[in-house]
């Protein structure tokens, strides 16, 4: 019976050091919202806003010129630390629709939003189920908490979320202008032929890295679902969390060793985060440093004008590192 006792105040103790800490909550997916015709005079096309070049060029593909679309983002802007100007706000206060990645990639969104009145927000992502950003796992007591549960919004490295936005976007034009739904479907089917076409080509290009070399080092952690679809592995980055979350001095030695002993041969920068850091740690490994067009398209003449030349120069740019 004493023992039994004993066990018995034992048990929730020997229990917890069984059980393996609970795994980060599932971060949710976007959800599309419920739309109705947006009232209009006679000609007057839809006014479309959205927020990143990448956004705005996939939905042009889809409007074609039946929408009047503003991107707010310039080239190379970040869309984790961008402050929305003044103009931004009076052309999103006109739009009929506000086209946006979610998932968190728009840091200024949520206050943004506070200071236009109502505009319906279509997560281009709905229905994408995010994957977690990853958090390193022996940083123990120092784990930013406030990543736990937190949604990667890197979607659109997977070609084939894109073609998940393609239809998003679609349906939302249609509901909001039912008088041109039929333009809509055509546009969103010739493009979704050349982003299937796309996605091949990639897996195809991949193909020529070694399996060893499949270790992806970049300044913040932007790759997760372009290795998840293409078979890489992102071993590390520089802005663990996102670009607005400076990295301690200890992150940056851990980051060097990993380099060091996943023996990485490149790290990838983004056109979007300053370099410093980047070109520091491919300094002190040894290690070339490769510039890749991620969250933002380039400006013009840059040969990275749509996200079908980003997802070219990107794959291209990694192939020549790795293989
Ligand atoms: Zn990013």
């Amino acid at each position: 019976m004493r023992k039994f006792a004993v066990l018995l105040v034992l048990l929730p103790a020997l229990l917890a050091a069984c059980v393996r800490p609970t795994p980060p909550p599932e971060p949710e997916a976007e959800v599309l919202p419920a739309l109705s015709p947006a009232p209009r005079g006679a000609g007057e096309r839809l006014r479309v806003v959205a927020t990143t070049t990448i956004v705005g060029d996939v939905v042009a593909r889809v409007g074609g010129d039946a929408i009047q679309l503003t991107v707010l983002l310039p080239p190379g802007a970040d869309p984790h630390t961008y402050e929305p100007t003044p103009a931004d706000l009076t052309a999103v206060a006109r739009a009929h629709v506000l086209f946006v990645n979610g998932l968190g990639l728009e840091g200024f969104l949520e206050r943004m939003l506070r200071n236009v009145g109502d505009v319906p927000v279509v997560p281009v992502s709905a229905g994408i189920q995010p994957r977690l950003l990853e958090e390193d796992e022996d940083e123990g007591e120092e784990e930013e908490s406030h990543a736990r549960g937190e949604a990667d919004p890197h979607v659109w490295l997977d070609v084939r979320n894109v073609l998940i936005w393609v239809e998003n976007i679609r349906q939302a034009l249609s509901a909001l202008d039912p008088a041109h739904a039929d333009r809509y479907a055509a546009n969103a089917a010739a493009y979704r032929a050349e982003l299937e076409a796309l996605d091949a080509w990639v897996l195809e290009q991949v193909a020529r890295v070694p399996p060893r070399n499949r270790k992806l080092v970049t300044n913040h952690p932007v790759l997760g679902y372009f290795a998840d679809r293409y078979g890489f592995e992102q071993v590390a980055a520089v802005y663990p969390i996102s670009p607005g979350a400076e990295p301690s001095a200890r992150e940056i030695a851990a980051l060097v060793e990993a380099i060091r002993q996943f023996g990485v041969p490149a790290v990838f920068a983004e056109t979007t985060v300053n370099p410093k850091l980047a070109e520091q740690v491919a300094r002190d490994t040894g290690v070339a440093l490769v510039t890749l067009y991620t969250d933002s398209l380039g400006g013009p003449g840059s040969g990275v004008e749509s996200y079908i030349d980003l997802i070219r120069y990107n794959v291209n740019a990694i192939v020549s590192a790795l293989k």
